[in-house]
């Protein structure tokens, strides 16, 4: 049998089960080799019976001292066997094993594992339930580690490791990234092996040793696939280059109303650096939203200027391309520098003006949504590319972007999302990062409460204080249509009872992604110019305008959100000199989510909540796996594993050069990512 080999030509599959595989996500036999434990039991810890505690998983060793049957009402057996090992005495209790009688014979040794719990009507004393396994007169060490797999219904434990020996039995081959050259000097072995011993692990040692050997396979494999796609844009068009900084440079940066901070300056610096080498600029500037990193990149759009060349600004969408644009425009009014707005709603005049002042060079520097990646838009000299919010496009487009240059442009990247350093590593290893940590001198650090849905008149009360004060409010809802699953607000209701009952005399508006994209616009323009006073809204202001005069956010069903995603909305709200305040309010009392919402109450750091919010939910969750095209790991944890993480992309940086093990390489990741591949390398 191969590995592409669907599971269901296996000894024991009928369709039935290989449905129920399927379900795990097993297809092909490779599938059911890579379907890993998530943990192990280990076995090889004995507790005495005295020091037993309820609510524990425990081993225990003894002699049964005496066994009782029992019958209940509905005919279910009760066999309970009494373990004695010398300390004290314990209930062993199997539901519904009535052929395990046999077994368990009265004077014999027994090995159990299983959960401790309270007996019932027992006053205090434990019993040993859910027995996982036991073993009859158990040699002197019993098995030591057990994996535990994560199960469907269909699918036990038992099956599954039968499974995992038939098909090793089937498969002798398994290709293998790696040179018998490379495995001595990363430490790793075989594939086979590693896999095997992570089915079967025969002791701590080996098992850690295969860990690792995987961990560093599947990271080393996501390395790969970045190179691989990056080298498919290589072209050989000479770099652009500038020279150190010049009087326009000067100008621009008297011009600017403030002095850099600390980080924005460390920021600048790296950029000019970038810039004035004769490399390409691939950097990642990151900072939280109103950290000041717009003013870095037009400082950088400035310089590009001064050395003839053209610069292009990409955003996620409409309202903040004309934003950056209007920004752009009012800094540099006293410069010779021109700016050009490219979107998608230009009249068909405007749009014709735009583009050939693009082509001819004489629009220097150019502001546009997706709309300045389409073929008809071309430069006369494009040098430098900044996109902001980069999370929204993936390499492809920016490959695009310096494909209408003459000369490869340098390429900047803002986000603020802050991204964990694991991920910075993976994902945009090949990418410099820039850090702006803190907010430019007296901002008022945004307030943010949880409170429950019980408030809600006084948090309403609060706004209506604010708005009278002549402040602005947002209301933000999780969902638009109503569900009866889920309690979640809908965004509908909530602004029909508000528009009409305690906030009938305040002009409010409603926002939401099914709107058509005039309307948005509108509401959204209506919202900055002040005339509407209160905006109930999905989450789709989250990358939305700037509105310093909004002081107070409401977040309704602040659960359903990420904490990255809460952080996003709030900056939204502190943007001017009045003191925000940002009020979560949640249903949920699970302690899980309690615990993330609190975070958002202490913690008003991003990059600190990136942290947290990783370790909480994992890499998917935090930037939604659509989005960011990330596989899921097998076994890789991109927060415990970044030393394994800097040697695989020195490994397969060196692979990949040589072209070493390419084959075998590629067969690995056709069978891991099957059709999933293409998506994430692509990303
Ligand atoms: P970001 O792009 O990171 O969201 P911006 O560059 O838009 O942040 O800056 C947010 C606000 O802070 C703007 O109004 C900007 O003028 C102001 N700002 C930026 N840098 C400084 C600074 N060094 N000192 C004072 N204000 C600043
Ligand atoms: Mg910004």
């Amino acid at each position: 049998m191969r590995l592409d080999d669907e599971v269901k030509y296996l000894k024991g599959v009928g369709p039935k089960r290989a449905q129920a595989l399927k379900r795990l996500g097993i297809v092909t036999i490779y599938d059911l080799l890579s379907y890993y434990p998530k943990g192990y039991t280990d076995q090889s810890e004995i507790t005495p019976i005295a020091n037993l505690e309820a609510g524990t998983i425990a081993n225990i060793r003894g002699r049964i001292c005496g066994i009782k049957e029992q019958m209940t009402r509905n005919r279910l057996t009760i066999l309970t066997a009494f373990i004695d090992d010398g300390t004290d005495v314990i209930s062993a209790i199997w539901f519904n094993k009535k052929f395990l009688k046999e077994k368990l014979r009265h004077g014999t040794n027994i090995f159990l594992h299983g959960k401790i719990e309270y007996a019932y009507g027992g006053q205090g004393r434990c019993c040993m339930k859910n027995i996982t396994s036991f073993e009859i007169d158990p040699q002197e060490r019993p098995v030591n580690f057990v994996p535990v797999y994560a199960l469907v219904e269909g699918i036990k434990a038992k099956f599954l490791c039968e499974l995992m020996t038939n098909a090793f039995a089937e498969i002798s081959q398994i290709p293998d990234a790696f040179s018998p050259e490379l495995k001595n000097r990363y430490g790793l072995l075989a594939k086979r092996e590693a896999m095997y011993t992570l089915h079967f692990p025969k002791n701590k040692d080996s098992l850690a040793k295969a860990r690792y050997t995987l961990i560093f396979e599947e990271l080393f494999l996501l390395q790969y696939g970045r190179l691989h796609i990056k080298s498919s844009y290589v072209s050989d068009k000479k770099n652009a280059r500038c020279l150190a900084n010049g009087s326009l440079v000067e100008q621009v940066t008297s011009l600017l109303p403030f002095h850099l901070t600390k980080d924005q300056q460390k920021a600048w610096q790296g950029i000019c650096r970038d810039m004035e080498a004769p490399y390409c600029m691939q950097r990642l500037l990151q900072g939280d939203v109103g950290s000041g990193k717009t003013v870095v990149a037009l400082l950088a759009l400035a310089k590009a200027v001064e050395n003839g060349y053209q610069g292009a600004f990409m955003a996620p969408t409409e309202i903040l391309a004309q934003q950056h644009y209007l920004t752009f425009v009012q800094m540099l009014k006293d410069t010779n520098i021109t700016i050009g707005l490219l979107t998608g709603s230009l009249s068909s005049k405007e749009h014709r003006q735009i583009i050939e002042a693009t082509a001819n060079g004489t629009c220097q520097i150019v502001i546009g949504t997706h709309a300045l990646i389409q073929d008809k838009v071309s430069f006369s000299n494009l040098g430098l590319v900044i996109t902001d919010e980069q999370h929204r496009f993936g390499i492809e487009q920016r490959a695009r972007l310096g494909e209408k240059s003459c000369c490869q442009p340098d390429t900047l990247i803002m986000t603020a999302t802050p991204i964990p350093r694991t991920m910075t590593l993976t994902f945009y290893g090949d990418l410099s990062v820039s850090s702006i940590y803190h907010l430019p001198p007296g901002r008022k650090p945004i307030r943010t409460f949880l409170r429950t849905p019980q408030a809600r008149d006084k948090i309403y009360q609060f706004i209506l204080g604010q708005i009278e004060k002549g402040y602005q409010a947002y209301v933000v809802c999780p969902l638009i249509a109503e569900s009866d699953s889920i309690k979640a607000v809908c965004v509908e209701s909530i602004y029909e009872e508000l528009a009409n009952g305690i906030f009938k005399d305040v002009p409010c508006g409603l926002l939401h992604g099914k709107l058509p994209a005039e309307e948005k616009e509108q509401i959204m323009q209506d919202f900055a110019a002040n005339k509407l006073k209160l905006l109930i809204s999905t989450t789709v202001i989250e990358v939305g305008v700037n509105v310093p005069n909004a002081s107070v956010m409401v977040i309704e069903g602040a659960e359903r959100f990420g904490l990255a995603q809460l952080h996003q909305l709030r900056g939204r709200i502190g943007r001017g000199s009045a003191q925000s305040y940002c009020i979560m309010v949640s249903y949920n009392k699970n302690e899980n989510s309690q615990q993330r919402l609190k975070l958002m109450e202490e913690v008003s750091d991003g990059f600190a909540l990136a942290e947290a919010d990783l370790k909480l939910r994992g890499p998917g969750q935090f930037f939604g796996s659509l989005q960011h095209g990330l596989p899921d790991l097998k076994i890789a944890s991109l927060l415990d594993d970044l030393a394994i993480l800097k040697r695989a992309r020195e490994c397969a940086a060196y692979c990949f050069e040589a072209h070493l093990g390419e084959e075998a390489i590629k067969k690995i990741i056709a069978l891991q990512y099957k059709e999933d591949f293409a998506k994430f390398m692509r990303n």
